[in-house]
């Protein structure tokens, strides 16, 4: 092991030292992948020295997720602390489902859900676990939901046709699960959103309202704290209101910006989550861990155990349901999501990670700002987001992104609302600074 660590230290250096110099990695087409590295898989091992060389050629030619220059997808960055945390959940190599395979680590978990229950209102009776992404998150959400109102589905397997509702604009994962589960795709109904991306609650009704004349079963509805595009937030009161008159279980996907939740400045983007039945949200988007670290919490812990609980003899020998958290997860083994996020909460202090949260934030003002005063951009997108959407002069977004890609320049990627394509600039690495941003539009202005 020494050995090998030793390689890894050398291994990060040679990678900090790159992403100095370059902060994009050397672009390989696709096509040409084969060609630049040796990936191929051989009959007898390679010597120490050859290994180190295939080991440092990979890592060099791998996209640079943590530096300043990407802003292609919703998380990117890189928090010492937690990288720590993650390594060390690697190396203990734990699987959460039992105390006695997990020990100590399943008061690590069960620390980071308590807290996030009593942040938003759950108290302390909420409970969670964390699961394979937010994805899967919504997945869980949707199944407890479908359980609570259809309580024979956990057995029986569903016999009458279930209606879910989400907006327009919200992530593609919503229905996926709606097939994964077992009410099916066509029985996703889609809620039209305001100029801010904002699904409208009268329009939630009217949907609920007309299903149930026709004889369908409304169960779920979904509301997004941070669109994947936008960025926008749907007002979780009005949309309660209706969930709560029609008896239907409210889900908060927080996958992108849930975790506003540790802002005092922000946290009002999601008033009424404490009316809600459950709320997820990815630590390593916006709290920058390293993927993945999704939280799904619930104000209805018996419904959580309703839904993923199973016996196993061979599994749960020693201690009680409360400490064998395979009882209340979608997986069986499970790797240790949470140490990563624990080690950074206990480092920072929760004032860091609020600190995180609100630099974002401060990100796109100044990006918004910056699109705004000068005449060759147009925005898109609106305040109170980190999702800076915007178009420079007459350039298709598709090309600008592609070619600066194509090119090392920087990542980014394009987004579309309504009739509209930009480029989604997305402010959520919080280590970046102002001058960041601002290079950020110099090296736009001059490549095209
Ligand atoms: C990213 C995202 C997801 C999916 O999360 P994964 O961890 O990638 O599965 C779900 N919902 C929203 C709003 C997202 O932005």
């Amino acid at each position: 092991m020494e050995k090998d660590l030793l390689l890894f230290n050398q291994l990060v250096a040679q990678l900090l030292e790159a992403e100095n110099a370059a902060p994009v990695a050397p672009f390989v087409p696709a096509s040409d992948l084969l060609d630049t590295l040796d990936l191929s898989l051989q009959e007898e091992p390679l010597s120490e020295s050859q290994f180190g060389e295939s080991l440092k050629e990979l890592v060099l030619h791998t996209p640079r997720t943590a530096t300043r220059l990407f802003f292609n997808q919703l998380f990117g960055g890189r928090q010492p602390k937690a990288v720590l945390g993650d390594l060390l959940a690697v190396l203990l190599n734990n699987s959460m489902y039992t105390y006695k395979v997990a020990g100590p680590q399943v008061g690590v978990e069960k620390a980071i859900l308590h807290q996030i229950c009593e942040m938003i209102g759950y108290g302390k009776s909420g409970n969670g676990t964390f699961a394979p992404g937010g994805s899967m998150s919504n997945m869980m959400a949707m199944l407890m939901a479908r359980d609570t109102k259809e309580s024979k589905a956990r057995a029986a397997g569903i016999s009458q046709k279930m209606t879910l509702y989400t907006s327009e604009i919200s992530h593609y994962s919503i229905p996926k699960n709606a097939a994964f589960i077992g009410v099916g795709r066509e029985q996703v109904r889609y809620v039209q959103s305001n100029d801010l991306g904002e699904m409208l609650a009268s329009d939630l009704d009217r949907l609920i309202q007309e299903d149930l004349a026709a004889g369908y079963l409304p169960f779920f509805v979904n509301a997004t704290a941070g669109t994947t595009v936008l960025g926008s937030f749907d007002q979780i009161n009005p949309v309660a209101d209706v969930c709560e008159k029609h008896d239907l279980w409210l889900h908060v996907d927080g996958a992108y910006c849930g975790g506003v939740i540790f802002s005092e400045k922000y946290k009002a983007l999601v008033d009424g989550i404490d009316r809600t039945d459950s709320f997820s949200f990815n630590a390593h988007k916006m709290l920058g861990t390293p993927l993945s670290c999704s939280i799904l919490v619930t104000k209805h812990p018996q419904a959580l155990y309703d839904s993923f609980s199973n016996d196993a003899s061979y599994l749960y020998q020693t201690d009680g349901d409360d400490y064998n958290l395979g009882k209340i997860s979608l997986q069986c083994g499970r790797r240790n999501d949470a140490l990563k996020f624990w080690t950074l909460w206990k480092a920072l202090g929760t004032a860091g990670l609020r600190r995180m949260v609100d630099q974002e934030f401060l990100l796109a003002d100044i990006a918004r700002e910056y699109v705004r005063t000068h005449p060759d951009y147009t925005l898109y997108s609106f305040d109170n987001s980190i999702s800076v959407c915007f178009n420079y002069k007459n350039v298709p977004p598709e090309k600008l992104c592609t070619q600066l890609y194509e090119h090392s320049e920087l990542l980014v990627g394009f987004g579309n609302f309504r009739e509209d394509t930009f480029v989604r600039l997305v402010t959520i690495n919080a280590t970046n600074r102002e001058q960041d941003i601002l290079n950020f539009f110099q090296t736009i202005e001059q490549a095209f």
